[in-house]
């Protein structure tokens, strides 16, 4: 398969592009916001598609990146902010939109947006999708939101504080570690993204918020396991592995040198590329609702799924969902076999589960023992 656009084109021929600056600059030990381009990470061509991907269609489910330490995962979580696409946001806690209005009138937005849309002010901005991190040390209000301790000892007041969450709508959700946060947190934030929304109470209080977020997870395996249930709500596995080839070390090596020597001039030289890819991932987003299956496509996948003894059906929604956005990135309609082949292993490894097999097997004994018990003369 060719690819069209040019950001799959970069994708494919990883290490080929040959873009560190010659000439050693000096050191200037500035610190600053830079972030290491994520075009230019060399390899890891799997990890990087599934990132794409997600940013492309949050219906793929999110993306779980597993593997050691230094592999580049968190650096091109990081290095996505710069091919983020531009998004609507309400500018109102309860999410209120234009949109909610000219659906299902003025009912649907509160008092306050009401009063400002009759006055004619705008309820929604438009701009760069956000990356989002997680800290680690979060709890669980911190993560949903709770009461406000300090409006409560101050004022005697109880006021609803807004958690990370709800700040996380329409943007990137990043948990490093994410193997080592409490099952509490991992739930609630696994909840909402799945629903696009999720309900705070306290007490008498109760809010609302929209959660359409894109979450990844981070984890190094030899630092404890997640639970099979919580990587199943993942859509995209991705086991990131240290590059195998010499040459490929190599460049990723002098990258990461050239990059520490001067963060601004080696940010510079891949501008033009990032910017492109950022137009190529808007233009994805804006063709995806017009992506739709080659005749026979769904029910291979399907097929494939059957195939490997996989219960969840979050795996046949994660490839199908990951197959549109493959095509719609590279610029077309119509999903073939051989996108459904380039995401189906993300979607579907770590999936199949020996005890769940074993138990289906057993139940459907159980159960033709009792129709034969029941179906037989009185
Ligand atoms: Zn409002």
């Amino acid at each position: 398969m060719t690819p069209k656009s040019h950001l799959m084109d970069i994708l494919r021929k990883h290490s080929v592009a040959q873009k560190v600056a010659k000439t050693p600059l000096d050191d200037q030990g500035l610190a600053d916001n830079t972030r290491f381009p994520f075009l230019s990470l060399v390899g890891q061509t799997e990890m990087k598609l599934a990132l794409l991907l997600s940013l492309v269609n949050r219906h793929v489910g999110g993306v779980l990146l597993i593997g050691p330490r230094g592999t580049g995962k968190t650096t091109a979580v990081r290095g996505l902010v710069e091919l983020m696409p531009m998004v609507t946001r309400s500018r109102c806690t309860y999410g209120c939109t234009e949109q909610a209005v000219e659906n299902l009138g003025m009912d649907a937005i509160c008092t306050n947006c009401a009063e400002k849309y009759a006055g004619g002010e705008k309820l929604t901005a438009t701009e760069p999708m956000r990356l989002i991190e997680l800290p680690l040390n979060s709890r669980l209000e911190d993560v949903v939101g709770g009461i406000n301790e300090r409006v409560a000892i101050e004022q005697q007041k109880v006021q609803l504080q807004r958690g990370i969450l709800s700040y996380a709508d329409q943007n990137v959700l990043y948990i490093d570690e994410v193997n080592l946060l409490d099952d509490g947190i991992i739930n609630a934030i696994l909840d909402a993204a799945a629903q696009g929304m999720f309900t705070v109470r306290r007490g008498p209080m109760t809010a609302t918020y929209q959660s359409r977020l894109f979450l990844v997870g981070s984890m190094n395996p030899e630092e404890g396991k997640l639970r099979p249930q919580i990587q199943d709500r993942f859509g995209l596995r991705v086991v990131v592995k240290g590059l195998t080839d010499p040459a490929e070390r190599l460049e990723a090596y002098r990258r990461a040198a050239a990059y520490r020597q001067n963060r601004h001039h080696y940010s510079a030289v891949w501008q033009t590329e990032t910017a492109q890819a950022a137009a190529e991932i808007q233009a994805a987003r804006a063709r995806l609702r017009h992506v739709t299956f080659a005749p026979g496509v769904e029910e291979t996948g399907l097929r494939w799924v059957q195939a490997l003894h996989i219960e969840s059906h979050r795996a046949e929604i994660a490839m199908l969902e990951a197959a549109r956005a493959h095509a719609a990135l590279d610029e077309r309609e119509v999903v073939t076999l051989d996108d459904l082949r380039t995401v189906a292993p993300m979607a579907l490894r770590h999936r199949e589960s020996p005890f769940i097999t074993e138990y289906i097997s057993n139940e459907t004994e159980t159960d033709r023992a009792i129709q034969t018990v029941i179906n037989g003369k009185p």
